[in-house]
Protein backbone atom coordinates (compact mmCIF):
# COMPACT_ATOMS: atom_id res chain seq x y z
CA UNK A 1 0.00 0.00 0.00
CA UNK A 2 1.22 3.72 -0.79
CA UNK A 3 0.36 6.68 1.29
CA UNK A 4 1.15 9.49 -0.89
CA UNK A 5 1.84 12.72 0.87
CA UNK A 6 0.46 15.87 0.16
CA UNK A 7 3.10 18.18 -1.40
CA UNK A 8 2.98 20.94 1.61
CA UNK A 9 2.54 17.97 3.81
CA UNK A 10 5.26 18.26 7.09
CA UNK A 11 7.84 16.15 8.16
CA UNK A 12 5.67 15.63 11.64
CA UNK A 13 2.66 14.79 9.45
CA UNK A 14 5.18 12.21 7.67
CA UNK A 15 6.09 11.05 11.39
CA UNK A 16 2.55 10.75 12.46
CA UNK A 17 1.48 8.44 9.45
CA UNK A 18 4.55 6.26 9.81
CA UNK A 19 3.30 5.22 13.42
CA UNK A 20 0.19 4.37 12.55
CA UNK A 21 1.47 2.49 9.79
CA UNK A 22 3.55 0.47 11.87
CA UNK A 23 0.81 0.89 14.74
CA UNK A 24 -1.37 -1.68 11.94
CA UNK A 25 1.63 -3.98 12.06
CA UNK A 26 2.78 -2.88 8.54
CA UNK A 27 6.79 -2.47 7.80
CA UNK A 28 7.83 1.22 6.48
CA UNK A 29 9.41 2.33 3.43
CA UNK A 30 9.66 5.74 3.26
CA UNK A 31 10.57 7.02 -0.44
CA UNK A 32 11.71 10.86 -0.54
CA UNK A 33 11.50 12.20 -4.17
CA UNK A 34 11.99 15.17 -5.65
CA UNK A 35 8.14 16.11 -5.86
CA UNK A 36 6.67 13.32 -3.65
CA UNK A 37 7.28 11.56 -0.09
CA UNK A 38 5.77 8.24 -0.31
CA UNK A 39 5.19 6.36 2.66
CA UNK A 40 5.34 2.20 1.67
CA UNK A 41 3.14 0.19 4.07
CA UNK A 42 4.59 -3.47 3.42
CA UNK A 43 3.07 -6.28 4.93
CA UNK A 44 -0.54 -8.09 4.42
CA UNK A 45 -2.36 -5.18 3.57
CA UNK A 46 -5.70 -7.00 1.96
CA UNK A 47 -6.87 -6.84 5.69
CA UNK A 48 -6.64 -3.31 6.00
CA UNK A 49 -8.80 -0.69 4.51
CA UNK A 50 -7.33 2.20 2.81
CA UNK A 51 -9.24 4.70 4.63
CA UNK A 52 -7.25 3.99 7.96
CA UNK A 53 -4.86 6.35 5.90
CA UNK A 54 -6.42 8.31 3.96
CA UNK A 55 -8.02 10.54 6.97
CA UNK A 56 -5.14 11.41 8.45
CA UNK A 57 -3.64 14.94 7.87
CA UNK A 58 -1.12 15.69 5.15
CA UNK A 59 -1.93 12.40 3.53
CA UNK A 60 -2.99 12.91 -0.42
CA UNK A 61 -4.14 9.51 -1.19
CA UNK A 62 -3.86 5.71 -0.53
CA UNK A 63 -3.31 3.56 -3.43
CA UNK A 64 -3.15 -0.26 -3.26
CA UNK A 65 0.66 -1.74 -5.32
CA UNK A 66 -0.89 -4.26 -7.25
CA UNK A 67 2.21 -5.95 -8.42
CA UNK A 68 3.27 -8.96 -6.38
CA UNK A 69 6.61 -7.21 -5.87
CA UNK A 70 6.68 -3.73 -3.78
CA UNK A 71 9.48 -1.90 -3.08
CA UNK A 72 10.82 -2.85 -6.96
CA UNK A 73 7.77 -1.62 -8.50
CA UNK A 74 7.86 1.67 -10.41
CA UNK A 75 4.10 2.10 -8.87
CA UNK A 76 5.99 2.46 -5.75
CA UNK A 77 8.83 4.64 -6.67
CA UNK A 78 7.77 6.52 -10.14
CA UNK A 79 11.50 8.21 -10.61
CA UNK A 80 14.35 6.24 -11.75
CA UNK A 81 16.78 4.76 -8.86
CA UNK A 82 20.00 6.09 -8.99
CA UNK A 83 22.66 5.68 -6.48
CA UNK A 84 26.40 6.49 -6.57
CA UNK A 85 29.43 3.82 -7.48
CA UNK A 86 33.09 5.11 -6.57
CA UNK A 87 32.81 8.50 -8.56
CA UNK A 88 30.02 7.64 -10.86
CA UNK A 89 25.93 7.39 -10.86
CA UNK A 90 24.56 3.99 -12.14
CA UNK A 91 20.65 4.78 -13.26
CA UNK A 92 21.26 7.83 -14.39
CA UNK A 93 22.09 9.52 -17.48
CA UNK A 94 25.19 8.15 -17.52
CA UNK A 95 25.86 4.29 -18.95
CA UNK A 96 28.21 2.04 -17.04
CA UNK A 97 30.60 -0.19 -18.59
CA UNK A 98 31.53 -2.99 -16.04
CA UNK A 99 34.30 -5.26 -17.93
CA UNK A 100 36.90 -7.56 -17.10
CA UNK A 101 37.69 -11.72 -17.20
CA UNK A 102 35.24 -14.10 -16.04
CA UNK A 103 37.59 -15.45 -13.31
CA UNK A 104 40.46 -13.71 -11.33
CA UNK A 105 43.66 -16.07 -12.64
CA UNK A 106 46.45 -14.25 -10.99
CA UNK A 107 47.49 -10.65 -10.35
CA UNK A 108 48.76 -10.04 -13.67
CA UNK A 109 46.04 -11.48 -15.70
CA UNK A 110 43.45 -9.03 -13.67
CA UNK A 111 45.87 -5.85 -13.15
CA UNK A 112 46.75 -5.89 -16.74
CA UNK A 113 43.25 -6.60 -17.92
CA UNK A 114 41.95 -3.69 -15.21
CA UNK A 115 44.43 -1.59 -16.61
CA UNK A 116 43.37 -2.04 -20.50
CA UNK A 117 39.90 -2.02 -20.19
CA UNK A 118 39.86 1.17 -17.81
CA UNK A 119 42.36 2.55 -21.49
CA UNK A 120 39.27 1.19 -23.68
CA UNK A 121 36.82 2.98 -21.38
CA UNK A 122 35.02 0.73 -18.74
CA UNK A 123 33.97 2.14 -15.62
CA UNK A 124 33.96 -0.31 -13.44
CA UNK A 125 35.65 -3.91 -13.01
CA UNK A 126 34.24 -7.60 -12.72
CA UNK A 127 36.43 -11.12 -12.26
CA UNK A 128 35.05 -14.02 -10.21
CA UNK A 129 36.82 -15.37 -7.45
CA UNK A 130 34.26 -17.63 -6.38
CA UNK A 131 33.08 -19.47 -9.43
CA UNK A 132 29.57 -21.71 -10.05
CA UNK A 133 30.80 -24.48 -12.16
CA UNK A 134 28.79 -27.25 -13.80
CA UNK A 135 31.55 -29.49 -12.93
CA UNK A 136 33.06 -29.87 -9.51
CA UNK A 137 36.36 -30.94 -11.15
CA UNK A 138 36.62 -27.63 -13.18
CA UNK A 139 38.31 -24.45 -11.89
CA UNK A 140 36.03 -23.05 -8.46
CA UNK A 141 38.30 -19.78 -8.21
CA UNK A 142 40.96 -18.07 -6.56
CA UNK A 143 38.88 -17.36 -3.18
CA UNK A 144 40.54 -14.76 -1.12
CA UNK A 145 43.44 -14.94 -3.13
CA UNK A 146 41.57 -13.36 -6.20
CA UNK A 147 40.16 -10.94 -3.81
CA UNK A 148 44.00 -9.26 -2.99
CA UNK A 149 44.71 -9.40 -6.46
CA UNK A 150 41.47 -7.30 -7.36
CA UNK A 151 42.14 -5.05 -4.42
CA UNK A 152 45.83 -4.60 -6.23
CA UNK A 153 43.88 -3.54 -9.41
CA UNK A 154 41.16 -1.22 -8.11
CA UNK A 155 44.55 0.26 -6.78
CA UNK A 156 46.05 0.87 -10.00
CA UNK A 157 43.20 1.98 -12.35
CA UNK A 158 40.74 3.59 -9.78
CA UNK A 159 37.91 0.75 -11.09
CA UNK A 160 35.50 0.03 -8.72
CA UNK A 161 35.26 -4.02 -8.30
CA UNK A 162 32.59 -6.19 -9.05
CA UNK A 163 32.62 -9.96 -8.38
CA UNK A 164 30.27 -12.83 -7.46
CA UNK A 165 29.34 -13.76 -3.93
CA UNK A 166 27.63 -18.09 -3.81
CA UNK A 167 27.41 -18.06 -0.17
CA UNK A 168 26.12 -16.59 2.79
CA UNK A 169 29.38 -17.61 4.31
CA UNK A 170 31.27 -15.59 1.68
CA UNK A 171 29.54 -12.39 2.93
CA UNK A 172 31.96 -10.52 5.50
CA UNK A 173 35.03 -11.28 3.41
CA UNK A 174 33.20 -9.96 -0.12
CA UNK A 175 32.25 -6.65 1.47
CA UNK A 176 35.52 -5.91 3.10
CA UNK A 177 37.11 -6.06 -0.61
CA UNK A 178 33.97 -5.62 -3.33
CA UNK A 179 32.23 -2.41 -4.59
CA UNK A 180 29.27 -4.58 -5.61
CA UNK A 181 28.01 -8.10 -4.86
CA UNK A 182 27.23 -9.92 -8.02
CA UNK A 183 24.34 -12.39 -7.22
CA UNK A 184 24.60 -14.86 -10.64
CA UNK A 185 22.31 -16.72 -12.18
CA UNK A 186 21.96 -19.81 -10.67
CA UNK A 187 21.99 -18.32 -7.20
CA UNK A 188 18.58 -15.79 -8.01
CA UNK A 189 16.30 -17.44 -5.80
CA UNK A 190 19.07 -18.78 -3.20
CA UNK A 191 16.28 -16.48 -0.82
CA UNK A 192 18.98 -17.14 2.37
CA UNK A 193 21.94 -15.37 0.49
CA UNK A 194 19.20 -12.55 -0.70
CA UNK A 195 17.95 -12.00 2.47
CA UNK A 196 21.37 -11.46 4.45
CA UNK A 197 22.85 -9.27 1.31
CA UNK A 198 19.68 -7.23 1.96
CA UNK A 199 21.49 -6.33 5.46
CA UNK A 200 24.22 -4.68 3.91
CA UNK A 201 24.48 -1.43 2.25
CA UNK A 202 26.28 -2.62 -0.91
CA UNK A 203 25.40 -2.31 -3.70
CA UNK A 204 24.34 -5.74 -5.75
CA UNK A 205 24.47 -6.86 -9.52
CA UNK A 206 21.42 -9.55 -9.18
CA UNK A 207 21.31 -11.65 -12.20
CA UNK A 208 18.33 -13.16 -13.97
CA UNK A 209 17.94 -17.04 -13.59
CA UNK A 210 18.75 -19.63 -16.43
CA UNK A 211 14.98 -20.15 -17.02
CA UNK A 212 13.37 -17.22 -14.35
CA UNK A 213 10.84 -15.02 -15.64
CA UNK A 214 11.15 -11.30 -15.11
CA UNK A 215 8.36 -11.16 -12.25
CA UNK A 216 10.79 -13.83 -10.56
CA UNK A 217 13.74 -11.79 -10.61
CA UNK A 218 11.63 -8.50 -9.67
CA UNK A 219 10.64 -10.76 -6.61
CA UNK A 220 14.02 -11.89 -6.02
CA UNK A 221 15.37 -8.36 -5.85
CA UNK A 222 12.65 -7.71 -3.77
CA UNK A 223 14.03 -9.72 -1.53
CA UNK A 224 17.33 -7.59 -1.05
CA UNK A 225 15.06 -4.02 -0.99
CA UNK A 226 12.79 -5.38 1.52
CA UNK A 227 16.00 -5.93 4.15
CA UNK A 228 16.43 -2.07 3.64
CA UNK A 229 19.42 -2.60 0.87
CA UNK A 230 18.27 -0.21 -1.99
CA UNK A 231 21.05 -0.18 -4.49
CA UNK A 232 19.80 -3.26 -6.43
CA UNK A 233 21.03 -3.24 -10.25
CA UNK A 234 19.24 -5.98 -12.23
CA UNK A 235 21.08 -8.16 -15.03
CA UNK A 236 19.31 -9.73 -18.33
CA UNK A 237 22.05 -12.30 -18.96
CA UNK A 238 20.16 -14.66 -21.19
CA UNK A 239 17.76 -17.17 -20.60
CA UNK A 240 17.53 -21.34 -21.59
CA UNK A 241 15.37 -21.90 -24.68
CA UNK A 242 14.99 -24.36 -27.43
CA UNK A 243 17.73 -22.79 -29.60
CA UNK A 244 21.03 -23.96 -29.75
CA UNK A 245 23.13 -21.65 -31.98
CA UNK A 246 23.81 -18.82 -29.11
CA UNK A 247 24.99 -20.13 -25.24
CA UNK A 248 21.58 -17.95 -24.16
CA UNK A 249 18.76 -16.38 -25.96
CA UNK A 250 19.35 -12.56 -24.79
CA UNK A 251 15.57 -11.39 -23.58
CA UNK A 252 16.38 -7.86 -25.39
CA UNK A 253 12.53 -7.40 -24.46
CA UNK A 254 13.29 -7.51 -20.99
CA UNK A 255 14.94 -4.14 -21.10
CA UNK A 256 12.19 -2.01 -22.21
CA UNK A 257 9.69 -4.54 -19.41
CA UNK A 258 11.94 -4.13 -16.82
CA UNK A 259 12.43 -0.29 -17.38
CA UNK A 260 8.47 -0.38 -17.40
CA UNK A 261 8.03 -2.50 -14.30
CA UNK A 262 10.77 -1.45 -12.21
CA UNK A 263 12.65 1.94 -11.28
CA UNK A 264 16.04 -0.41 -10.51
CA UNK A 265 18.72 0.45 -12.94
CA UNK A 266 18.99 -2.84 -16.13
CA UNK A 267 22.25 -3.92 -17.09
CA UNK A 268 22.95 -6.49 -19.46
CA UNK A 269 25.74 -9.26 -19.96
CA UNK A 270 26.03 -9.85 -23.29
CA UNK A 271 28.74 -12.37 -22.66
CA UNK A 272 26.80 -14.70 -21.23
CA UNK A 273 23.46 -14.04 -23.34
CA UNK A 274 25.36 -15.16 -26.18
CA UNK A 275 28.12 -16.86 -25.23
CA UNK A 276 30.56 -16.24 -28.15
CA UNK A 277 33.22 -13.09 -29.13
CA UNK A 278 31.70 -12.40 -32.54
CA UNK A 279 28.29 -11.56 -31.16
CA UNK A 280 28.89 -9.67 -27.90
CA UNK A 281 29.64 -6.24 -29.50
CA UNK A 282 26.14 -6.53 -31.67
CA UNK A 283 24.01 -7.86 -28.61
CA UNK A 284 25.82 -4.61 -26.54
CA UNK A 285 24.71 -2.07 -29.28
CA UNK A 286 21.06 -3.53 -29.15
CA UNK A 287 21.33 -3.30 -25.26
CA UNK A 288 21.90 0.10 -25.15
CA UNK A 289 19.52 0.99 -27.80
CA UNK A 290 17.22 -0.96 -25.97
CA UNK A 291 17.45 1.28 -22.90
CA UNK A 292 19.85 -0.61 -20.87
CA UNK A 293 21.62 1.27 -18.11
CA UNK A 294 25.01 -0.68 -18.69
CA UNK A 295 26.69 -3.42 -19.91
CA UNK A 296 29.04 -6.59 -18.00
CA UNK A 297 31.05 -8.00 -20.23
CA UNK A 298 33.90 -10.66 -20.39
CA UNK A 299 37.44 -9.44 -21.71
CA UNK A 300 40.61 -11.18 -21.34
CA UNK A 301 44.09 -10.54 -22.30
CA UNK A 302 44.57 -14.19 -23.82
CA UNK A 303 40.76 -15.38 -24.18
CA UNK A 304 42.29 -18.47 -25.62
CA UNK A 305 43.97 -19.71 -22.39
CA UNK A 306 41.25 -18.68 -20.28
CA UNK A 307 40.24 -20.82 -17.64
CA UNK A 308 36.60 -20.39 -17.98
CA UNK A 309 34.36 -18.54 -20.59
CA UNK A 310 37.41 -18.12 -22.69
CA UNK A 311 34.82 -18.44 -26.19
CA UNK A 312 33.01 -15.79 -25.13
CA UNK A 313 35.64 -13.24 -24.28
CA UNK A 314 36.74 -10.30 -26.08
CA UNK A 315 40.21 -9.32 -26.34
CA UNK A 316 40.93 -5.44 -24.78
CA UNK A 317 41.54 -4.23 -28.77
CA UNK A 318 38.21 -5.58 -29.58
CA UNK A 319 36.23 -4.37 -26.47
CA UNK A 320 37.84 -0.58 -27.03
CA UNK A 321 35.98 -0.93 -30.70
CA UNK A 322 32.54 -2.05 -28.48
CA UNK A 323 32.88 0.71 -26.36
CA UNK A 324 32.62 3.22 -28.95
CA UNK A 325 30.28 1.96 -30.68
CA UNK A 326 28.02 1.54 -27.35
CA UNK A 327 29.15 5.25 -27.06
CA UNK A 328 27.76 6.05 -30.19
CA UNK A 329 24.45 4.39 -29.35
CA UNK A 330 24.48 5.97 -26.18
CA UNK A 331 24.67 9.59 -27.85
CA UNK A 332 21.16 8.61 -29.92
CA UNK A 333 19.94 7.54 -26.71
CA UNK A 334 20.50 10.81 -25.02
CA UNK A 335 22.68 9.81 -22.83
CA UNK A 336 26.47 8.95 -22.51
CA UNK A 337 29.29 6.46 -21.08
CA UNK A 338 31.00 7.23 -17.54
CA UNK A 339 34.09 8.87 -18.62
CA UNK A 340 37.24 7.48 -17.59
CA UNK A 341 38.35 9.04 -14.60
CA UNK A 342 41.86 10.09 -13.63
CA UNK A 343 45.42 8.96 -15.03
CA UNK A 344 46.51 6.05 -14.74
CA UNK A 345 50.39 4.28 -16.13
CA UNK A 346 49.71 1.50 -18.11
CA UNK A 347 51.83 -1.19 -16.33
CA UNK A 348 53.21 -3.07 -19.40
CA UNK A 349 52.49 -3.02 -23.62
CA UNK A 350 51.35 -5.70 -25.47
CA UNK A 351 48.78 -8.28 -25.02
CA UNK A 352 49.47 -12.15 -25.58
C1 LIG B 1 29.67 -14.82 -14.62
O1 LIG B 1 29.33 -13.63 -14.63
O2 LIG B 1 30.84 -15.21 -14.85
C2 LIG B 1 28.60 -15.85 -14.42
C3 LIG B 1 28.89 -17.04 -13.91
O3 LIG B 1 27.41 -15.40 -14.83
P1 LIG B 1 25.94 -16.07 -14.73
O4 LIG B 1 25.64 -16.18 -13.28
O5 LIG B 1 25.08 -15.10 -15.46
O6 LIG B 1 26.01 -17.41 -15.43
MN1 LIG C 1 31.63 -16.17 -17.06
Amino acid sequence: MMIIMKANSTPQQVEHVIEHVKAAGLSVHLSQGIEQTIIGAIGETHNIPADRFEGLDGVEIVQRITQPFKLASRQFHPENSIFPLDGFNIGGEEIAVIAGPCSVESRSQIVETAVAVKEAGASALRGGVFKPRTSPYAFQGLGEEGLEYLAEARAQTGLPIVAEIMSQTQLDLMVKYVDVLQVGARNMQNFNLLRAIGETQTPVLLKRGLSATIEELLMSAEYILAGGNRQVMLCERGIRTFETSTRNTTDINAIPVLKNLTHLPVILDPSHSTGHVDYVAAVARAAIAAGADGLIVEVHPDPAHAVSDGKQSLRPERFAEMVKQVGQIAQVMGRRLVSVRGEYQPLKQGWA
